[in-house]
């Protein structure tokens, strides 16, 4: 039980194929109360509720400050503290350079990136007061390495913001106590490709992944396990990779 008694936030976790739902879904084995925020509250209650009866949903679009504010007072209301954050909302969008519009542009950045500064601006004064608390942000190897496997340009230009944006939190939150790291998945088999990554496209994928397999929801929910509780308590503005090797570096 390594989250035993703990307040514990997850952005989109409706997704129930999702590495927000498998996580919740962990926290809760370990003893947490989870909060799901995503973008249909219905979806959301519906998620907390197959997770089990002492957890919540909330509708929350992240790219919206007051929506964060509002979801942060309800959680606050409800639990009456906010422990951990996980921002992994996200979307993605296979284009390239040149096909990118101005729209493509905001819709990806804004969830990665925008949605991550403003839930975390909307837990970190619950976290301050209660003297602690642990943020984990989820980036993509697509910020790594140029382009993942699905993603365009756009994408990983906003996964590599996150990277940014979460270690200069963690050293401006580090004296409050606030521990604040990022998880950089591979390719994990989730709803997010919809559908859109073919056979064909696996194969060759697989090719470049030492462990020799696609990662599965509960591969990048065990790191997040792991940086939400104590066992990671000196660790904070790290990146932890969860590829099965895709990039070694
Ligand atoms: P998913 O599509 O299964 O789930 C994403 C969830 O985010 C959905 O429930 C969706 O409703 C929600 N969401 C979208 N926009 C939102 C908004 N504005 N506000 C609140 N919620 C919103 O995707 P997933 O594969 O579970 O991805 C989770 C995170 O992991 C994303 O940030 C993604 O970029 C990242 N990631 C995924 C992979 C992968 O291979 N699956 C790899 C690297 C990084």
């Amino acid at each position: 039980m390594l989250l035993q008694g703990r307040i514990c936030a997850v952005t989109g976790a409706a997704s129930e194929r999702g590495l927000g739902r498998a996580t919740a879904r962990l926290f809760a084995e370990h003893g947490a109360k989870v909060a799901i925020l995503d973008l249909d509250e219905n979806a959301a209650k519906a998620a907390a509720a197959a997770i089990g009866p002492e957890h919540r949903g909330y509708a929350c679009n992240v790219t919206d400050k007051a929506a964060c504010l509002a979801a942060a007072e309800r959680i606050l209301a409800d639990f009456g503290r906010i422990d951990v954050l996980v921002n992994n909302a996200g979307i993605t969008q296979p284009i390239k350079t040149l096909d990118i519009t101005p729209e493509n542009y905001e819709a990806v950045t804004d969830v990665s990136l925008r949605g991550t500064l403003y839930m975390s601006q909307a837990a970190i004064p619950a976290m301050q007061k209660a003297g602690g608390g642990a943020i984990v942000c989820m980036s993509s190897v697509s910020a790594q390495r140029g382009g993942g496997v699905f993603g365009g340009p756009h994408y990983s230009a906003a996964k590599a913001g996150v990277l940014g944006l979460a270690r200069a939190m963690a050293r401006e939150l580090g004296p409050s106590g606030i521990r604040v790291n990022s998880i950089t998945p591979g390719l994990i088999q989730t709803d997010i490709t919809q559908g859109k990554l073919s056979p064909e496209m696996k194969a060759e994928i697989l090719k470049g992944i030492p462990l020799n397999r696609l990662g599965d929801a509960i591969d990048v929910a065990r790191i997040c396990l792991f940086l939400a509780s104590d066992l990671s308590s000196y660790v904070t503005g790290a990146t932890i990779d969860v590829n099965g090797g895709m990039l070694i570096h």
